[in-house]
């Protein structure tokens, strides 16, 4: 586990143990409300030896990289960094989380072509 942690704040540049849970992360996220663990958690998860849970979470996935909670907190942590190197530590277990075979044709048709691409680039292999 040692190694999955270090490997986050390799890929991050984060210093994980800054910090001290004060919420502000949290607190200005305007992805917040989709969710399923907030943003300061996510941290704390790493913090405390549970990867796996951050890494199984949706929120690594909703986060849109807007780089609030970066400069809102108090320690200089980027958490949208760590965010990131969640993703990729996902990503290179080579899980799909989209396939383009069951998005259906009308949605193909209608969405913007950067959404598709953003969105098969966050979430596949
Ligand atoms: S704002 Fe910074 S110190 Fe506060 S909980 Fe978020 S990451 Fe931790
Ligand atoms: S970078 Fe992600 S976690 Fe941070 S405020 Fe923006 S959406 Fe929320």
């Amino acid at each position: 586990m040692q190694e999955l942690i270090d490997k986050v704040a390799e890929l991050s540049g984060q210093n994980l143990y800054g910090c001290y849970q004060c919420g502000k992360c949290s607190g200005g996220c305007p992805s917040v409300w989709q969710m399923d663990i907030l943003p300061n958690e996510v941290i704390r998860l790493v913090q405390t030896k549970r990867v796996d849970d951050a890494l199984n979470s949706k929120t690594i996935w909703i986060c849109a990289s807007c780089f609030t909670c970066t400069v809102r907190c108090p320690r200089g942590i980027d958490l949208a960094k760590i965010m990131e190197a969640l993703r990729q530590i996902h990503l290179r277990r080579n899980v799909d989380h989209i396939d383009i075979k069951k998005v259906a044709q009308g949605e193909i048709n209608e969405l913007p072509p950067i959404a598709l691409v953003g969105n098969f680039r966050k979430q596949t292999a």
